[in-house]
């Protein structure tokens, strides 16, 4: 099955509404030549969500699609600081990470709790993009495997056969933000093992996108999204510069 690529930004805790409008304006006068008329390459931006309600408007009549990069378990209720399905579907966002790297280290998310974020996002309408990964040590201990199986199988346990409507993300935690990337046969071989297990659980799973994760640039990403299970990437730092975000959309979509 032909999947078609998704390049997605994350913005991660950075904007400002001046920053993000120039950012916007910027990626939706470039999209066009770049991704072949949004028939290449599918975009997204995922940003910080009190911006939401200034990026949705933005990007309207655009083939960029709006995402947000974290979502509650729970609906409503007594959860000081935390943001619901629900409440993001009121401003419109196709994705939703769930289960950053950034999410697990910082503020010790569980495999169950990024289980239920998807199925929360699920719920409401909204895609999670699953991010799984090793740390540097696990790499090095050979678990790479295991532990990235883990991850998904939560996922998977949680969602049933939901599973085939998630983005899957590979990001090697010791290739996040470090400028130091997996090469292409490493996350290859990731990869698969991801689209192994979701075949396994899904006889829907040729629909499902495999992203790659990890200082993915303009340099490197036309060899990582030639690889026959790379199926778009997640972009951090390269994503807050309109140039380099609209370079690695138009190598996903000549890909
Ligand atoms: C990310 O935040 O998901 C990410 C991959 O960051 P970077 O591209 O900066 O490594």
């Amino acid at each position: 099955m032909t999947r078609k690529k998704l390049i997605a930004g994350n913005w991660k805790m950075n904007g400002s509404l001046e920053a993000n409008e120039a950012l916007v304006r910027a990626l939706v006068a470039g999209l066009p030549a770049a991704a072949g008329h949004g028939k290449g390459a599918e975009a997204a931006v995922c940003v910080p969500a009190p911006y939401l309600a200034q990026v949705g408007p933005l990007l309207r009549g655009s083939d960029i699609a709006l995402g947000a990069q974290d979502v509650s378990v729970h609906a409503a209720g007594a959860y000081t600081g935390e943001v619901s399905a629900p409440m993001l579907r009121e401003f419109g966002p196709r994705y939703v990470i769930v289960g950053h790297s950034e999410r697990r280290q910082y503020h010790g998310e569980t495999d169950a709790q990024v289980a239920d974020k998807a199925k929360a996002a699920l719920a409401a309408g909204i895609t999670p993009i699953v991010c799984v990964g090793e740390t540097l040590a696990e790499r090095e201990a050979g678990q790479t495997e295991a532990v990235v199986k883990r991850q998904l199988a939560a996922v998977i346990h949680v969602n049933g056969h939901c599973i085939s409507e998630v983005v899957v993300a590979y990001e090697p935690v010791w290739a996040i933000g470090t400028g130091k990337t997996a090469t292409p046969e490493q996350a290859q071989q990731v990869h698969a093992v991801l689209r192994a297990q979701l075949h396994a659980a899904s006889t829907h799973d040729g629909r499902v996108r495999i992203l790659y994760g990890g200082s993915m640039n303009a340099a490197n990403a036309a060899s990582l999204l030639a690889q026959p299970d790379i199926d778009g990437g997640l972009i951090g730092g390269a994503s807050l510069k309109a140039p380099d975000f609209l370079q690695i959309i138009a190598a996903a979509a000549a890909a």
